[in-house]
């Protein structure tokens, strides 16, 4: 045995449960071609790099076939987007675009974000980046967004309203609709963070549970995250935000044409990255599709149905 093949065994014996024992971190289908598939994609992409698109095509192919599916799961046909590491990355990039269009319309005031205080830390971190104040409103007694107590913290300053389909705390889904109407009302953007419920709460949908629309479909959502590395069940490093306009999106990039090393386009955060991941999670939707997510959506409710009957009993 090689030395270096003993101490990756011990090294895996550091982790504390093995993947799919766990009710986090890990999204487990149990479905051994599944993993093969994201694995062979991931191994035959990993020594690529998304950094210049113009000559790793595969890159571009894989990406827009990926938001082309992710678009439609949430009704958001004629929306732009941009694959990324994963959700904190998506959601840095939806209020880095909120912050560099509330400068447009109003100078270089410090803008703000309201959330209720269930919102994924990520919207703090981004806050903490990007040299915004986040203020935090109350949830109702079914811990959803307090739309009255939104209302109340409204000002100048609001630059993005940010709220969860689900929230990973309660997994609650907030008042998407009422939030937006108030959102719309203002002329303020509004997130929608499905990290956690994109690649579910449609397919619960459809196998006919009741969901409140948080998607496009309702007209004051402006943004929407949504991570393929959770129930889109792709390796980590996967994620998606969806922007409801160009400008908006345009807001999100980085771009530098003037530096001497090369042309320099950014969507995303991070400048080299392995096209890997991204080719991963393009060969999980395609091996699963739409009936795929349909089959394990449906074994996610009847584990939820089972436990639920179990502690009530
Ligand atoms: C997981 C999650 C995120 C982002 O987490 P990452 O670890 O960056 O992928 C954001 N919001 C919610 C609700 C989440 O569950």
């Amino acid at each position: 045995m090689l030395e270096i093949d003993r101490i990756l065994g011990e090294a895996e014996k550091l982790d504390l449960l093995a993947s799919g024992k766990f009710f986090a971190y890990i999204y487990e289908t149990g479905d051994e071609k599944l993993r093969e598939i994201a694995m062979k994609a991931l191994q035959k992409f990993y020594n690529k790099n998304m950094l210049d698109f113009t000559v790793y095509k595969s890159a571009v192919f894989f990406e827009k076939e990926l938001l082309s599916f992710c678009k439609k799961l949430l009704h958001g046909e004629n929306t732009y987007g941009t694959f990324t590491y994963g959700g904190t990355e998506s959601i840095m990039l939806a209020v880095l675009a909120a912050r560099n269009h509330f400068w447009k319309k109003k100078g270089k005031e410090v803008p703000e974000i309201l959330a209720p205080y269930t919102v994924h830390p990520s919207f703090a971190k981004s806050a903490h980046y990007f040299g915004i104040e986040i203020k935090y409103f109350d949830v109702d007694g079914k811990l959803k967004a307090d739309v009255e107590s939104l209302k109340e913290l409204i000002s100048e300053r609001t630059a993005l309203i940010a709220i969860s389909a689900p929230n990973w705390s309660f997994g609650t889904v907030d008042p998407v609709k009422e939030v937006a109407e108030v959102a719309m009302d203002k002329g303020i953007l509004l997130h929608v963070d499905a990290c956690l419920g994109g690649f579910i709460l449609p397919f619960f949908e459809k196998l006919g549970e009741k969901v409140e629309p948080f998607d496009f479909r309702i007209e004051g959502v402006t943004s929407i995250s949504a991570d393929l590395h959770k129930y889109g069940y792709a390796p980590k490093g996967a994620s998606i935000v969806l922007f409801r306009s160009a400008e908006l999106k345009k807001e999100s990039m980085f771009v530098d044409v003037q530096n001497p090393g090369y042309v320099f386009v950014n969507p995303a955060v991070l400048s080299s990255r392995s096209v890997g991941p991204l080719a991963s999670a393009f060969a999980v939707v395609k091996y699963l599709g739409e009936e795929g997510y349909l089959r394990l959506s449906k074994q996610v409710l009847e584990a939820r149905n089972t436990l639920l009957q179990g502690l009530s009993s």
